[in-house]
């Protein structure tokens, strides 16, 4: 193996470390958003008997494998889902580094701050991806603290990107996803939150909610209307293949509640990483 492996390793795992501990923060806030509490105090605790956990309980994935998915104190499981969260993120972190070309030696190559921007951007967009799809699967719902802070960051990071030079293109080979201007920012949130906001107003309400109306919006100030529409497509098939054999056998009526976040989410996340690379491979099709 080259030296210049063994530094990019070295990089990637420190990014997928950095992703652990993103999760364990997401695993914090959509636990006490999804139950009403503050983010910030008091300290981490056990859900169940609310003893105060200690650093060694606290630490991303391995204390759960420690402790065997239990509680130290009261010995009630775990739910496996925060392991699941901040692997994922994990991955996600060390991916946005892959997609951006980040890389130390950078550093004295090109100019880097268009390239943090854009890490930010992946980062902040998954983070509000993931945080979205455990508060709506838990709730139902799609809480305005999460979304509107989310639609905020995305305009002022792609405006950010803009007045940086932007990069036209990631890494070595991914074409960026984001919005490359306000207006662009701007003409995705209106197209993403008023395709949803069409569909509410046509179903009177049935199918879709004000939090989906959200979440189109916050896709679209991210990345463009392309993206966000690609999003809601993929969340559809997505959808589609998940309920497929429940519907086969009947169990999906009328009147099943299907949760569209998390699919919007993992819509999001997918279109993020590769929706550019799927739009131009279908073009070139044609
Ligand atoms: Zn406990």
């Amino acid at each position: 193996m080259f030296p210049h492996d063994l530094l990019f390793l070295s990089e990637l795992l420190i990014f997928f470390v950095v992703g652990l501990s993103i999760g364990s923060f997401l695993n914090v806030c959509s636990f006490r958003i999804a139950t009403g509490e503050s983010i910030v105090r008091p300290a981490s605790r056990c859900p169940s008997c609310k003893t105060p956990l200690a650093t060694l309980d606290n630490i991303p994935v391995l204390s759960y494998l420690l402790l065997r998915g239990r509680c130290r104190y009261c010995k009630i499981g775990i739910s496996p889902e925060y392991p699941i969260i901040e692997l994922l993120m994990g991955v996600l972190c060390a991916s946005t580094a892959i997609a951006v070309g980040l890389d130390l030696r950078m550093l004295r190559i090109e100019p880097m701050l268009p390239r943090i921007v854009e890490s930010l951007m992946f980062l902040s967009l998954c983070f509000f991806a993931v945080l979205i799809a455990a508060i709506d699967r838990h709730t139902g719902l799609v809480p305005d603290c999460v979304s509107l802070p989310g639609i905020v960051c995305g305009f002022t990071l792609s405006t950010l990107l803009w007045a940086t030079g932007g990069c036209a293109k990631l890494g070595r080979f991914l074409p960026s996803p984001f919005a490359r201007s306000p207006l662009e920012s701007l003409v995705g949130l209106i197209v993403g939150g008023g395709f949803f906001l069409a569909i509410v107003l046509v179903s009177r309400g049935r199918m879709m909610g004000g939090g989906d109306i959200r979440i189109g919006a916050l896709l679209g100030v991210y990345m463009g209307w392309q993206l966000a529409l690609l999003s809601v497509l993929i969340a559809s098939v997505a959808g589609t293949l998940c309920y497929l054999p429940a519907l086969v056998r009947g169990r999906v009526g009328r009147r099943t509640e299907i949760r569209f976040g998390p699919l919007l989410s993992f819509g999001a996340i997918v279109s993020l990483f590769l929706g550019k690379s799927l739009i131009e491979w279908y073009l070139g099709m044609l």
